[in-house]
């Protein structure tokens, strides 16, 4: 159980991974502010989310320093302060490199590297205050690749760099992580109308060494210790949660 009255911002916090993270901290206690561009998943948030007094869902395109601004403003006003800073809300787009325009190379690492830095940006006087931390979520795709995926990888990549870089430049105040995921299946995690059943082939579990595939379950167990007194000596690391696929040899 957290502490009474700790607040988390969680981006992309109304979907996926995000939707899994703002249930479960809301669940252990925590405020949770749920910075989310998607209207339709926002409102279904707020009815899932029951009553609602410690639940704040306002639209907000992290990608958007004025948004991201008074959305903080907001969140510190209505709860009284910020322990707690998920960067989860995250985009790709998946093209051949000579095919990929500039727009949409600048909107992935806009999203997802600018909008981290940003949301650190204005959270971080609270978190200073609150002794907080941060959880940044990047991928395992920052250390491997498929093809096509330049982008992503880059600013995934910088996600890491950037938590080993902010936990020296915030501490000991603030604690910063990174969790980075493997497959997690979210496809049960949408808003109703892009809700999809949940298929998995026997070759999809048999390549993770855990012999499935995860669930967002798996990344708010962990987000939920890093975030908590009991991880007081962890900053600047990066925890790699794949059921083992990354450690996995292929040989062919
Ligand atoms: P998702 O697409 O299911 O959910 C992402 C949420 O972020 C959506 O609700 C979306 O509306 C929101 N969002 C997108 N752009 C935004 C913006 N500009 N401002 C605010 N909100 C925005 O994604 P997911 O699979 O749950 O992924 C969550 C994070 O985990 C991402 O950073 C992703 O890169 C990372 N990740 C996911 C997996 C996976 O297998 N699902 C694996 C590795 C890393």
């Amino acid at each position: 159980m957290a502490a009474k009255k700790c607040t988390a911002v969680i981006t992309g916090g109304a979907q996926g991974i995000g939707l899994c993270l703002t249930l479960e901290f809301l669940k252990a206690g925590y405020n949770v502010a749920a910075a989310d561009s998607d209207i339709e998943a926002g409102k279904e948030l707020k009815v899932r989310a029951g009553d609602g007094k410690r639940l704040l869902y306002s639209p907000c395109d992290i990608s958007s320093e004025k948004q991201v601004k008074s959305f903080i403003r907001a969140t510190a006003g209505k709860f009284g302060g910020i322990d707690l800073l998920i960067n989860n809300a995250g985009i790709g787009i998946n093209k051949p490199v000579n095919a990929l325009s500039i727009g949409e190379w600048n909107r992935v690492i806009g999203v997802n590297l600018t909008g981290a830095f940003l949301c650190v940006k204005h959270s971080a006087p609270h978190l200073e205050k609150s002794r907080g931390s941060i959880i940044n979520i990047a991928s395992t795709r920052a250390l491997m690749s498929e093809k096509n995926t330049e982008a992503y990888s880059a600013s995934k990549g910088g996600i890491l760099a950037i938590t080993h870089a902010l936990a020296i430049s915030l501490g000991p105040e603030v604690r910063v992580n990174c969790i980075s995921p493997g497959w997690i299946e979210v496809s049960d995690w949408k808003k109703k109308r892009d809700m999809k059943a949940v298929f998995h082939t026997p070759a999809d579990r048999a390549q993770h060494p855990a012999g499935r595939v995860g669930t967002p379950y798996d990344i708010a167990e962990a987000a939920l210790f890093l975030a908590s007194k009991k991880a007081g000596f962890i900053t600047g690391q990066n925890f790699v949660i794949d059921g083992g696929m990354t450690k996995k040899m292929i040989y062919v």
